[in-house]
């Protein structure tokens, strides 16, 4: 197995490849967690056991593995709004572009193929995006899209925005009875974000975001200072405030929500024994959540922050 999956999952690594071993892989997977380009790798790491002839070690160069890496291999597939389109919408992965990956089915193959689903884009990489990217590298395997400019394809998990539930239930049969040796990975944020019915023919697993992010709160503290309530007149001061920090910095905008909820999260440590004050960081909490979302569902970020500045300094 690869050596960076191995040393960051080892219980998850051993399991798949003892799954593997032993044919006992299942034929749907949905990988969750916040990274999701170490799910990415994940993917093409089974895909690549899946389908080695060599020695199965990480510098194996037998034709699958060399193929995989490059992210060339004609049956592994990367399914997105941008990858693998058979038709000109590019919001979504549509109806027709998952019949057609059905139809491939048809045709018996020498390979185990595995498609792996999830939502991407060709963007200019924030600074812990581009990180990702440089740990994503590491691991050996290209990106399925050649750099455009200085944008680079960047994964993110799919969700019933774009993958829309005409496109998912038409899935349904095949992942129920799916062919001998094909393999469906869905790449997700949160497994809630697919529907119930593929949730419940697969098997879904948790990929951690192990790495020590520092949360920055100096820069929006000031707002807070009598906390929970807060000086109306400053509500778009606020909201600018997030949006400046933001682009001067080339940061990601759900870091700027994950700063203000570790934040409150501090605030709930040290005031465990206020009950009300409590339920009112609760709230905050849930909405800061709510915030996370919003981006997830591409609302432009100065949208995302003058909704929440409005939820705080509106009270
Ligand atoms: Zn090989």
């Amino acid at each position: 197995m690869n050596q960076l999956l191995d040393k960051k999952y080892t219980y998850l690594s051993n399991f798949f490849k003892t799954a593997i071993e032993q044919n006992k892989l299942f034929h749907s997977l949905i990988f969750y967690g916040s990274n999701n380009f170490m799910q990415y790798a994940m993917a093409m790491e089974l895909s690549r056991l899946l389908n080695c002839t060599g020695d199965k070690t990480e510098t194996c160069s037998c034709q699958n593995c060399r193929w995989i890496r490059e992210n060339k291999h004609p049956a592994v597939m990367t399914i997105s709004k941008i990858d693998n389109k058979t038709d000109s919408s590019k919001t979504v992965i549509s109806e027709e572009q998952v019949n057609q990956v059905l139809d491939t089915l048809i045709n018996s193959s020498d390979y185990h193929r595995v498609f792996i689903f999830c939502d991407a884009q060709l963007k200019k990489l924030s600074d812990e995006e581009l990180t990702e990217y440089e740990e994503y590298k590491t691991t050996g395997f290209n990106i399925p899209q050649e750099p455009d400019g200085d944008k680079l394809w960047y994964p993110s998990g799919v969700n019933t925005n774009c993958f829309s539930t005409v496109a998912a239930n038409s899935m349904l049969k095949s992942i129920e009875e799916p062919p001998s040796n094909v393999t469906f990975i869905f790449l997700s944020n949160n497994k809630d974000d697919l529907l119930q019915t593929i949730i419940s023919r697969s098997e879904s697993f948790y990929i951690a975001d192990v790495k020590n992010t520092k949360y920055q709160t100096e820069f929006f503290e000031k707002f807070f200072s009598s906390y929970p309530l807060f000086e109306k007149q400053h509500v778009l001061d606020f909201s600018q405030c997030l949006l400046n920090f933001q682009t001067e910095n080339n940061m990601n905008p759900k870091y700027i929500i994950d700063c203000i909820q570790y934040y409150l999260i501090q605030l709930l440590k040290s005031n465990s024994n206020n009950k009300l004050l409590l339920n009112r960081i609760l709230k905050d909490i849930q909405k800061t959540e709510k915030s996370k979302k919003m981006i997830d569902s591409y609302i432009k970020e100065q949208t995302v922050y003058e909704d929440l500045a409005f939820y705080f300094f509106g009270r």
